[in-house]
């Protein structure tokens, strides 16, 4: 791994180190898989500042930091830097976490830089796009698992767990969030969880789910029919489907994100659906199942080859359903390669 802690420097919003607390960003810098602990960096010195559970740990995960015990104070790893400027995850800590850290450290400037520590994770390398089409080969996997089983009278909890016990069966670490499974008029719910409903025939089934795989999030959704759905949610699917595709044929390097949006909103919006598409079209995938940038009407970002980026359109009719299909693409000059590869088209059980 190339040392990650010299990018802190190339954009330091006026900081001559950092203190990084929140696991993502531990994990980013250090590779150490914990959220018991802390990083201080300058541009010279590493070091992870973490307790005696963790220390056999930490000395295989994080070669390149010195390893502090935490029982002999914060204090001792800010006495052993003169830099005064402390870049701090100004989102990530507590207020009594401040004051202990400002206690640990009272000749220290501390400056709010969370986007500062968080940029350089908005674009992925090769390692991680590996990573991360990995987990999403997963969820393809489980998705056409599940197909041979989904049946009437099952319930989405049912549908769920065979999901998760799926992807975490064939080398999924973890999930990336709570499984979404939701059916018929629950589908209207964007981000309706697993219930005990009983899926009926003649019902859309939306499913989001996604695992984690080496540290890396992935996410995909699609919805299918038990058995024939309604003309008017065959409809829908159809307008969801032609949003999500305009939106993938927009998407290349230098694109504004605002953009991208719109060229999936058009497509809703003209089909009559404007109001019934609440949500972004879509957002970065990473350590955390949402990063920056978003594919949302108010991000005038623009788009860099190694943004992992979810394109999610969907259409919600409250008392009726819902339709969702979302794909993780890696944005690249010219286009996109699309990570996900199940089939798109509506498939009827
Ligand atoms: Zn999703
Ligand atoms: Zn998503």
């Amino acid at each position: 791994m190339t040392d990650r802690t010299e990018r802190l420097f190339e954009n330091d919003g006026g900081c001559d180190a950092f203190f990084i607390s929140s696991y993502p960003n531990i994990f980013y810098y250090s590779g150490f898989e914990s959220e018991d602990g802390y990083l201080l960096v300058t541009r010279e010195k590493r070091m992870l500042i973490t307790d005696s559970r963790y220390t056999v740990q930490a000395k295989e995960q994080s070669p390149g930091f010195e390893i502090l015990n935490i029982s002999d104070g914060l204090k001792n790893a800010f006495l052993k830097i003169n830099e005064k400027n402390i870049g701090f995850e100004n989102e990530a800590v507590t207020v009594g976490e401040f004051e202990r850290i400002k206690a640990a450290a009272p000749d220290k400037n501390f400056i709010s830089a969370q986007s500062e520590i968080n940029a350089p994770r908005r674009i992925k390398d090769e390692g991680e796009i590996k990573k991360i089409a990995e987990a999403e080969r997963l969820g393809d996997e489980a998705f056409s698992h599940i197909l041979n089983i989904i049946k009437p009278g099952m319930t989405e909890n049912g549908v769920a767990l065979e999901l998760e016990f799926f992807m975490k069966k064939h080398g999924a670490s973890a999930l990336s969030f709570d499984t979404i499974s939701a059916s018929g008029v629950r589908g209207a719910m964007p981000h309706g969880r697993a219930s005990d409903k009983t899926i009926e025939k003649g019902e859309l089934l939306t499913l989001d789910f996604g695992c984690v795989f080496e540290g890396y999030c992935s996410d995909m959704t699609r919805t299918v029919a038990v058995g024939e759905p309604s003309d008017i949610m065959k409809n829908v699917y159809g307008i969801v489907l032609k949003a999500q595709l305009a939106a993938l044929n927009e998407i290349s390097a230098g694109k504004k994100c605002s953009d991208i949006d719109a060229a999936a909103r058009k497509v809703i919006t003209d089909a009559g659906y404007g109001k019934n598409f609440g949500h972004s079209l879509g957002h970065s995938v990473g350590i955390e199942i949402h990063e920056n940038p978003n594919l949302s009407p108010k991000c005038d970002d623009l788009t860099e080859p190694g943004h992992i980026l979810t394109v999610e359109p969907g259409i919600y009719i409250e008392g009726v359903g819902g339709v969702r299909i979302e794909d993780l693409v890696a944005v690249k000059d010219g286009g996109v390669v699309n990570l996900t590869h199940s089939p798109k088209e509506l498939i009827i059980l």
